[in-house]
């Protein structure tokens, strides 16, 4: 796919082919199989000698204008949708490791991601090594004569702590390695990986892409060996992909993705300002903030610091849930990237699998909250978390 117009154009038409019934909006092809003119047409596109249309495990045309869009937003050669970013995650280790290969992945990765490679990874014969997400020197330290894969979540969830993709992309490529990134945070409406430098993009489409928490998806976006045959390959035999009607959802979620995240940039980049001068607040991590450790980086990788903001609250587990339990409109859950403005309280929920070590490992504490904020008035999210932070600030 090469980028022929500007993003906001391609966010809205790229990727789809309108029927010869003319169409508007893009049709949802609700069909499991297609229908061949005759037997050697059958056998043809059965083999691959010609295309078309033959089963909605691999081939279906709205999914199909999902994944061309995509890919073009993100620059890369080649799409395949999942039904899940878990999915996604899967069919990328599955298809392009071999029994024995190494992976060196980041720390602090989105919780089902952590257990994926501790637990299932590891036991298909593919040992994971944990890098410090913002110290290169870490990676190279991880790295051995047969790591094949880099994984990295840039920002992490829930410190918003960066990788640098450039730098990682190159001591892949020193060592006969790819990198894999989770771009799920971000989108390609403020960082394009490939760009950067990376080989494979991997999404969490349920999040930002869908933006009104309606649908689970999720995609690898590549070129077209890895992504195209390996991955898709995978995919057509074994079956995770994504059906017509969420690939529809999550083609509506791309046209007005840039629009969604320059407003929850800006509304995260106020609440974390605002969060800074609370007297109840002792911490806050947002990439925008100019003393965020990272803030330059971000500068240079992002078109924007992103929707999502974490801070800690002056106490401990007690005060945290207060804060929750004070507020009236925000939800409290583990999604983001909604236009509903979510609240988490990770200690106890998304990383509340984890041992007490790999919690701290990942500096995840009991006084930190995650917010994704989300479209409403930003007088009306602060409002709400101010119900229980003021109550803390007068104890
Ligand atoms: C949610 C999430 C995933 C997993 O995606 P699902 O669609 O829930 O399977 C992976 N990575 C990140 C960063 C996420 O936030």
């Amino acid at each position: 796919m090469t980028q022929a117009n500007d993003f906001s154009t391609d966010a809205v038409r790229a990727g789809y082919e309108r029927t010869h019934e003319g169409e508007h909006s893009e049709a949802i092809f609700a069909t499991s199989s297609f229908v061949f003119s005759n037997a050697a047409q059958a056998a043809d596109r059965f083999t691959n000698n010609a295309p078309g249309n033959v089963y909605s495990r691999f081939t279906n045309p709205t999914v199909r204008a999902f994944e061309h869009r995509l890919a073009t937003l993100e620059g890369g050669e080649a799409c395949v949708a999942t039904s899940s970013g878990m999915a996604a995650i899967m069919a990328c280790c599955v298809a392009l490791l071999e029994p024995g290969d190494h992976v060196v992945a980041s720390t602090g990765l989105f919780g089902s991601t952590l257990q994926f490679f501790k637990k299932y990874l590891t036991r298909m014969g593919n040992p994971v090594a944990f890098a410090k997400i913002d110290q290169p020197s870490d990676w190279q330290q991880k790295i051995t004569p047969r790591t094949r894969l880099l994984f990295v979540e840039t920002p992490s969830n829930p410190l918003t702590q960066l990788a640098d993709i450039k730098a990682l992309a190159t001591l892949a490529r020193d060592n006969s390695a790819i990198l894999v990134v989770d771009n799920c945070f971000c989108t390609p409406a403020l960082q394009k990986p490939l760009e950067l430098g990376a080989d494979i993009v991997i999404h969490s489409a349920t999040k930002y892409i869908d933006g009104q928490g309606r649908c689970v998806g999720g995609a690898v976006v590549g070129d077209n060996k890895r992504v195209g045959e390996e991955v898709y390959g995978f995919l057509r035999t074994a079956g995770p992909t994504m059906s017509a009607f969420n690939a529809w959802v999550f083609l509506k979620g791309l046209e007005t993705l840039e629009l969604r995240m320059q407003r929850h940039c800006q509304s995260a980049a106020e609440i974390a300002q605002w969060l800074k001068q609370h007297p109840a607040v002792s911490r806050v991590y947002y990439p925008g903030l100019a003393d965020h450790p990272q803030h330059q980086l971000c500068q240079a990788q992002q078109t924007d610091f992103g929707g999502v903001v974490s801070f800690e609250v002056q106490g401990g587990q007690t005060q945290a849930w207060q804060v929750i339990d004070n507020t009236q409109m925000l939800s409290i859950t583990a999604n983001l990237g909604d236009a509903k403005t979510t609240i988490t309280h990770p200690a106890t929920t998304t990383h509340g699998r984890l041992t007490d070590d790999d919690r701290e490992e990942a500096g995840i504490n009991q006084s930190l909250l995650r917010v994704a904020v989300g479209l409403e008035s930003v007088k009306d999210i602060s409002r709400d978390l101010a119900r229980g932070l003021d109550l803390i600030a007068m104890d």
